[in-house]
């Protein structure tokens, strides 16, 4: 592995700036650092989206966390808001920027009841090892998002290592201490890990259970691209479950209920789904997200790879 510069660990809160539980974390642990236990690592806590936060929105030109794409950030002119915060935030903590930073942990929160849990984007060794190490500790299930060319530039992806944290139900604009509860034991469970691994004594699982996205699905819609039905309430804040053929999917204003139909293109087995009803979703076309559960041998290689990282991890001072 190339060498790197030494880093820190970066905390974001507020990539959306309507998703308020963890830079309410963040502003009480810069007054109070002895609230987080930080596990002998060297933390930057950085508000994501600072314009969206002021203004209570997820975002004011463009989803800051849809705006990391290589191509985007390279092209030339200011561009937008968020594109010009994504470079910022880069040339700030990126890998090799002005307070580099080797790790990326972004917490957020979703209307969807999907309690506390962990997006993992793609299958770079040293995320799974980390992702590893959350769901030996938490029992934290695991989105594993990959190939889906509708969704891309993820902010954790361009970081060395790195992975969302997910915690609801919660609305959009609402600090709940239950939720700030959840996203707090999952980072620090997360920094034992980083700390273990920088220590050499990182003690892996024997087996990962993901849930690897297969493709989302969007409500029924008019001619007009007016929604045609709402969630069913059968469906409502079932995430994490199996969808079996025929189930109820959706509920129309007449009162018809739409039934699940597998698509060919997801295989065999049962699907599961994720981010039932999630409200930002929906400018996306997005109703529910369908995954595969997979159970996985944990690779030593991915335990390597993190340690190999997070021997570069910096110390607080
Ligand atoms: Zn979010």
């Amino acid at each position: 592995m190339q060498a790197m510069v030494a880093g820190r660990v970066m905390v974001v809160g507020g990539t959306h700036g309507n998703e308020r539980n963890a830079p309410w974390l963040l502003e009480a642990w810069r007054r109070h650092p002895a609230l987080l236990r930080s596990h002998g690592l060297g933390l930057e806590l950085v508000l994501g989206n600072p314009a969206a936060y002021a203004a209570g929105v997820r975002y004011l030109e463009r989803d800051l966390n849809r705006s990391f794409v290589p191509a985007l950030l390279d092209a030339p002119g200011p561009g937008d808001r968020e594109l010009r915060r994504a470079r910022e935030l880069l040339a700030l903590h990126g890998p090799v920027g002005s307070a580099p930073c080797l790790v990326a942990l972004d917490l957020h929160s979703t209307t969807a009841a999907m309690g506390s849990s962990l997006v993992v984007y793609g299958r770079r060794p040293a995320d799974l090892a980390l992702a590893a190490g959350l769901q030996q500790r938490l029992g934290l299930p695991i989105y594993l998002h990959e190939q889906d060319r509708a969704q891309t530039g993820y902010l954790v992806e361009r970081w060395p290592c790195g992975l969302v944290v997910e915690v609801g139900p919660v609305p959009q604009g609402v600090v709940q201490a239950t939720i700030c509860r959840q996203s707090q034991l999952a980072l620090e469970a997360a920094l034992e890990v980083l700390a273990e691994a920088r220590a050499g004594a990182l003690r892996q699982p024997d087996r990962l259970v993901v849930h690897r996205h297969l493709g989302s699905l969007d409500l029924p819609r008019h001619d007009d691209g007016s929604p045609a039905a709402v969630v069913h309430p059968q469906r409502q804040g079932r995430d994490w479950q199996p969808i079996d053929a025929g189930d109820p999917l959706f509920l129309t204003a007449e009162g018809l209920t739409i039934p699940f139909h597998p698509q060919a293109d997801q295989g065999d087995g049962p699907v599961w789904a994720v981010f039932i009803n999630e409200a930002a979703y929906g400018e996306k076309g997005i109703a529910l997200s369908l995954t595969r559960r997979e159970c996985w041998p944990v690779e030593p290689a991915w335990g390597q790879a993190l340690a190999d990282l997070a021997r570069d991890l910096q110390s607080p001072g």
